[in-house]
């Protein structure tokens, strides 16, 4: 394996994977440095890949649910309890943060939501070459690629709108729920298809493509949705592999930068070299890197705006206990709909409420817990609010821990969807419970777009300022929350990072 390649990729979420793929079909040299595994799916195997780790169900539950612990009391910030762990938890001061590690970073913990933000314009003025209508494409590429659908409604089994008719207005355009599942054309028979790439996958099948994972492969997942594709272009794809810090290359080696990366398969400290790094390690990892990268003895300096405006998306999760004994509750799609409720506005106009989203938990057949917390989650359901934060959170390195200050009181959003939540408690008798701390699924923010360094991190093509070939391509560049679900903003944005790349990188080697 050679140290020097055109362009390293750190990180195979919804950033990583989508702009290393884009890349590497153009015929650039890339590497994809990924810390977690790959999952054992029916893909998987049938793309070959021999080392593969299990998803968190059956006694794995016990052994790989857990990846990394995040606290400030802990040593050093962190606590690894299984580099093949699949859920990282951030516990921190106003804000809890739950990501995902595999190749596919983050779509095999999603619920398949495949939406753009909410409220148009999200796009627009943030910096010079980006709106709405420039990243319209990209969106059509992204769901493309995922093979999103709406659901016919025999595909949505125990809908939020056919359970609660009557009691919960839900807004129309709600139905129009567009989801990365191959949906069966018989729902009560899923078969086996082979995709355009060669990849075998399962239609969706109720309960089993979930928050922890899709063993069938009826979740589009990034790793056979756009992996897949791109290896056999090239993509060189190193799993198990911790990046720790971005460097300028030494006097006398390859490239403009070298990856510092651990090698979780042999425990060995590698270096990497590349003209062009782009970041994608999830918003939380991304700032931690940079943040490393940038402070230390001979690091990068500068992005004086690092680790500011770092934000929650307003979410809000809770337990909906609807000691429904009539049906198992888990059998469904992961998101069974979105409810929006009316409510009084300025007297003039009514104001909807923040978004909810009813999704199932986790089917617990499988997993080693006690019965009465089987029944909880066959019996209710988990709802997420979401909505706009003030993203005004700030992400510090101090002595080496992760610091997040984030105030939850400073976004009214939260006490929005409590209210909400509150009021659909009411409305259908089944109480919903909640922490006062918000726990986000969705962080955004902290290396965000700008016009210059006085207000963001990097430029409208993801290029850091004044690092010239180091790039973000993840949801830490989102200078707002975009309210609603965010992978297809993130997918839509690293499509959008990976053109700008290609046309730059073609236009010099046409010059030289
Ligand atoms: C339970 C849950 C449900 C969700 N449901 C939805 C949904 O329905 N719709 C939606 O739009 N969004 C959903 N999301 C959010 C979505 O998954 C994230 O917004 C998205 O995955 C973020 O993409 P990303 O590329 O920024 O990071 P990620 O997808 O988190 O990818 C980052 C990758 O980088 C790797 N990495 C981290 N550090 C390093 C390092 N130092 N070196 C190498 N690799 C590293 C990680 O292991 C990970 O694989 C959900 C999230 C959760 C947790």
């Amino acid at each position: 394996m050679s140290d020097f390649t055109d362009v390293i990729v750190i990180g195979s979420g919804f950033g990583g994977a989508v702009s290393a793929s884009r890349i590497a079909e153009a015929g650039i040299k890339v590497k994809l440095i990924e810390r977690g595994p790959w999952r054992d799916s029916v893909p998987v195997r049938s793309m070959g890949i021999k080392n593969r780790a299990p998803f968190p169900t059956g006694w794995a539950h016990l052994t790989h649910l857990v990846r990394t612990l995040r606290n400030s009391k802990l040593p050093g910030g962190r606590m690894t309890l299984n580099k093949k762990g699949f859920m990282e938890v951030h516990i921190g001061k106003g804000l809890n943060i739950v990501c995902s590690s595999n190749v596919g970073g983050g779509s095999h913990i999603y619920s398949g939501l495949n939406v753009k933000p909410p409220v148009p314009g999200y796009w627009d003025g943030i910096a010079d070459g980006l709106s709405d209508d420039q990243m319209d494409a990209h969106y059509e590429s992204v769901f493309r690629r995922m093979q999103s659908t709406v659901p016919a409604p025999k595909q949505v089994k125990q809908s939020i709108r056919g359970r609660f008719a009557g009691d919960l207005d839900t807004a129309p355009e709600i139905d129009q729920l567009q989801m990365g599942l191959l949906f069966a054309e018989d729902p009560d028979n899923p078969k086996e298809v082979i995709t355009v790439d060669g990849v075998t996958r399962c239609e969706a099948t109720p309960g089993e493509d979930g928050n922890l994972g899709s063993p069938g492969g009826g979740k589009a997942t990034l790793d056979f949705a756009y992996l897949a594709r791109a290896m056999k272009h090239g993509l060189e794809i190193l799993d198990l592999r911790e990046a720790l810090a971005v460097r300028p290359s030494p006097e006398g080696a390859p490239g403009r930068y070298r990856v510092n990366v651990e090698n979780h398969h042999t425990g060995e400290f590698e270096s990497h070299y590349a003209d062009t790094v782009i970041v994608a390690a999830g918003t939380l990892n991304t700032l931690h890197l940079l943040l490393r990268s940038r402070d230390t003895k001979g690091g990068l300096g500068g992005m004086p705006r690092l680790g500011q405006h770092f934000g929650s998306n307003g979410d809000f999760m809770a337990y909906w206990n609807l000691n429904d004994r009539t049906q198992d509750l888990t059998k469904s799609n992961p998101v069974r709909g979105l409810m929006r409720l009316e409510q009084e506005g300025d007297g003039q106009t009514n104001r909807p409420s923040p978004l909810i989203a009813e999704a199932a938990c986790p089917s617990p057949d499988n997993l080693p817990i006690p019965g009465w917390l089987k029944n909880k989650f066959r019996r209710g359901s988990l709802v997420a609010g979401m909505g706009a934060d003030a993203q005004d959170g700030t992400v510090t390195l101090e002595k080496g821990k992760l610091k997040i200050d984030y105030n939850p009181d400073d976004s009214e959003i939260f006490a929005e969807i409590a209210d909400t939540l509150d009021q659909v408690s009411e409305k259908t008798g089944k109480k919903i419970y909640y922490l006062k701390r918000p726990t986000t699924v969705h962080p955004t923010g902290g290396a965000c777009i700008g016009r210059g360094l006085e207000d963001g991190v990097i430029d409208g093509n993801g290029e850091v300022f004044g690092h010239p070939g180091l790039y973000v391509a993840d949801a830490a560049a989102l200078p707002k929350p975009p309210a609603g679900p965010p992978a297809m903003t993130i997918a839509a944005w690293a499509d959008h990072v990976a053109e700008c790349f290609i046309a730059k990188f073609q236009a010099a080697e046409v010059e030289s």
